[in-house]
Formats: C-alpha cells, structure tokens, sequence
C-alpha cells in the first residue's frame, strides 16, 4: 500500500534506522525485530450516520513496540490515511519517546474517514466506536491514545468517556490530550509547537543565527502549525512571512499577524484570500528564500522531487516524516541544518506523559510548571544529539536514532527478548 504522493513512511523509517544500523553493530535479530510491528489492531466500524444509514469506516491501532512501557501514539482521522502510514508513524512514537528518556513505547491509530464533512454527533459516535473496537488492547498500563491530524481535546473527551463506560471506573489516564476540565495539562494544545520552538532555539544558537527578526515559512496551519506561527513571533521574535493549509498558501513580507489570519480562516475555512497577503503554491512556500522552513502539516512533503528548490537555512521537522530518505541526504549534502521529527516535535507526547502523571497523581500543575520542564527535557536531549552528532561525524537524524535505538535495544536485552 501506498502513501500519500506515492511515498510509503513505514519504509523510509526503516531505511534510517538501516543507516544507523552500522554505528550500533546491531546483531541481525536486534534488527529483525526493530522492523516489524508488535501488533496490529485492523477494525471495522460501524457508524449510524445523519442521515440514518449505517457506515462502515476502517480502524487500525498499531503497537510497534512496548521495550520500555506502556505505549504511546496519537489517532489521526484522515480520507487517506494507509496501515503503513499508521506503521510508519508508530515507530517514529517508539524512537521518540526512548530518545527523551519516556517510560513508554510506541503506538499509533488511524480511522480512514473525512472528518471535514462529519457532523460533530457523527464525529462523537466514530471515536465512541473505535474505542469500543479496540477497548481490550488499550489502557493506562497497556497503550494511551492521544490527538494526531484531525483529532483535537474534545475526541480525547469522547475517548476517555468511552474507556470510562467500558471499565466501569473513572480512568482519565487512558486518553491524553483531554480537555482541562477533564484531567488535561495545562500546555498541551501549544506543546508540539513550544517544545519544537526550543529545538529551533538550541539549533540556532549553535548555527549563529538571530531567531529575532529571522524570515520563518509555516506549511500547515492546524494544531501544530498554527501554533508554530503563533509562538514564534510571541516567544522568539521571529517573522512569520508565509503560512498555508491543504487549501492554498499566503505570503506577506513584512510578517503576517497571525491571530488575524486565524480568524480569517475561522470565517472562511482556509488561510487563502487573507487581505493584503500575496497567494502562492504550497510548492512556492516550500521554496521560499527563508531562515527557517516549518513543514507542520503531514508527510512527504520535501521529496526528491523538489529537494532542490529548498532554500531555507534550517528546515525544522515540525511534522512526522515530511522530509524522505533521499531528500533528506541532499539536504545533508548541501548543508541545510535539519532537525529530525522525533527530536523536534515531541513536545506533545512529552507533555501527555506530564498529563499521565497528573492523572495518576490526582494532581494539576501550572502552565509555568510544565513550560519549564518542556524546555529542560527539550534542551537536554537536543545537546545530546547534537554533542553525539559532531562525536560521530553524522547528521542529527542518525544520532538521535542511535542514542533512541541502544535504549530501546538495552531494554530488549534486559528483558530477555533478543
Ligand atoms: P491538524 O489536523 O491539526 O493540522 C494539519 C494541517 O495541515 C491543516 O491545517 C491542513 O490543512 C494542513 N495540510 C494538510 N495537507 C497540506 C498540504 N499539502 N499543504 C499544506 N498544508 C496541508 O494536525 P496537527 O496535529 O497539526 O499535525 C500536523 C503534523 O504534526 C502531523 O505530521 C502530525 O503527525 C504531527 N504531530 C502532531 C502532534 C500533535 O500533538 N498534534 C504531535 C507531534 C507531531
């Protein structure tokens, strides 16, 4: 099966973990096992829609690997979402939380549907359905869910309820990315963004780059992206100068004021048309002559196909897997300071496990309480990438694998598995 623009994630995933395969002195059954997923969940549910009739969407919930926890992954609702996009993204789940030092491995789920033209009651007896499908497989000790592309706090509500009904007890531990009222964290919603933010923040310092005033381009204005566009001017300084969404694409040299935009494309339904902002392609967006390109939107979207049009200085994985295998070399090659998707964007599993904590604890901490451990995690982890990086003479994606891998590996052993 495919992936969107013909690229296949679960592949490109395997082949970076082969590139750093060399370093580990991996024996082949380390590697044999790393490659396969430990289970997959494929269900089938059925849903009373509006109109009265009864459609069947297809779920799936892939557990990639649980070495060192409970696993951990969002739930992307999406019309083209494929099982080896969900393995894809399942395993990246698995580096990354090893990597930032998470007691958790990785999982990931998707529902093929079009979330855009459901009403929310269809939307809220989708997820109901999908947690009833999969309810036996998951749990605060076995797998925790969290949002992903299309999924937001009040889905993470139905889906705790769900699991709630079904256990027979109040178990706000079983979903993260809830809403605040529901056990949610303070900080969540902005997390990926502020957490990938700090990653920016350590990478430009090194590269002698001013984040004050750099020229920053946005691709994909949903949870992440519209929030990467918000903070960056916020927090850091910089100017946001493009932004766009699956609609269209807009330019305003001068920074764009991204509140307004928001609620432009609140009435509208997309950024395009922004009055006084320049349209342009996502491709032409992707191309801008900028500091810091932001792919926030979903995968592929740097391939070797427009690889060489990239002109920006540092090119921040905000997404899961926007750049391939290939393109991602090139960009190595012409010396584009990439920051690879699990170091990047693990805001937001770092602060749902913060949540999990929470929970477990019957406790809320302050926005400032989790910012401030956000950023520490953040910092910590990418000064020891980077310090192995220049160890070893690699990129920052082969370093992260490598130190993400030899945990996930020594947990393996210590468990007698390989
Ligand atoms: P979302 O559904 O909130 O937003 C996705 C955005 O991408 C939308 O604005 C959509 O219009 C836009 N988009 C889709 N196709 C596009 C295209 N071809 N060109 C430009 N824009 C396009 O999803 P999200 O939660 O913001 O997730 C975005 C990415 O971040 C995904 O790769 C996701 O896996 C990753 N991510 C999300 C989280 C999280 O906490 N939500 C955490 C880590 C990583």
């Amino acid at each position: 099966m495919e992936d969107l623009k013909g690229e296949n994630l679960f592949e490109s995933v395997k082949q970076q973990l082969c590139t750093c395969s060399g370093t580990l002195a991996f024996n082949p059954n380390v590697e044999e096992v790393l490659r396969t997923p430990r289970r997959e969940i494929h269900v089938a549910l059925p849903v009373r829609m509006d109109n009265g009739r009864i459609h069947t969407f297809r779920g799936y919930r892939v557990q990639y690997n649980h070495a060192l926890g409970p696993m951990k992954g969002g739930i992307r609702f999406h019309p083209e979402g494929t099982i080896d996009t969900i393995r894809g993204l399942a395993a990246l789940m698995t580096w990354k939380c090893a990597l930032y030092n998470l007691p958790l491995g990785g999982a990931k789920g998707g529902v093929i549907c079009n979330p855009k033209i459901m009403s929310a009651p269809e939307l809220e007896r989708l997820s109901r359905a999908y947690i009833q499908a999969i309810y036996e497989m998951i749990g605060p000790e076995r797998d925790i869910p969290a949002p992903d592309v299309n999924t937001n706090a009040q889905v993470m509500g139905w889906m705790m309820d769900e699991y709630s009904i079904l256990a027979g007890r109040a178990s706000f531990g079983a979903v993260t990315g809830k809403p605040l009222p529901l056990g949610g964290s303070e900080g969540r919603m902005e997390a990926t963004a502020l957490g990938g933010w700090f990653a920016v923040a350590e990478a430009t310092s090194r590269l002698g780059l001013d984040l004050h005033g750099a020229r920053v381009a946005v691709q994909g204005f949903g949870n992440v992206g519209y929030n990467a566009a918000l903070i960056g001017p916020r927090d850091f300084g910089c100017r946001i100068i493009a932004v766009s969404d699956s609609s269209g694409a807009i330019r305003q040299d001068n920074g764009l004021d991204i509140a307004a935009v928001a609620a432009h494309k609140k009435a509208t339904g997309s950024v395009a048309g922004y009055c006084g902002s320049e349209p342009l392609s996502n491709e032409e967006l992707l191309a801008l002559d900028v500091d810091i390109l932001i792919p926030a939107a979903l995968e592929h979207a740097i391939t070797a196909r427009n690889v060489d049009t990239i002109r920006a200085r540092v090119v921040a994985e905000f997404a899961n897997g926007p750049v391939t295998s290939d393109a991602d070399r090139i960009l190595f090659s012409r010396g584009i300071h990439v920051i690879p998707d699990f170091l990047c964007n693990a805001g937001g599993v770092i602060v749902s496990y913060f949540e999990m904590i929470q929970n477990a604890d019957l406790d809320h901490w302050d926005a400032a309480t989790v910012n401030a451990r956000l950023r520490k995690k953040i910092t910590e982890t990418y000064r020891e990438v980077f310090e192995l990086a220049r160890k070893n003479d690699v990129d920052l994606r082969r370093a992260a694998y490598t130190l993400a891998a030899e945990r996930v590996v020594a947990a393996m052993q210590l468990r007698g598995w390989i």
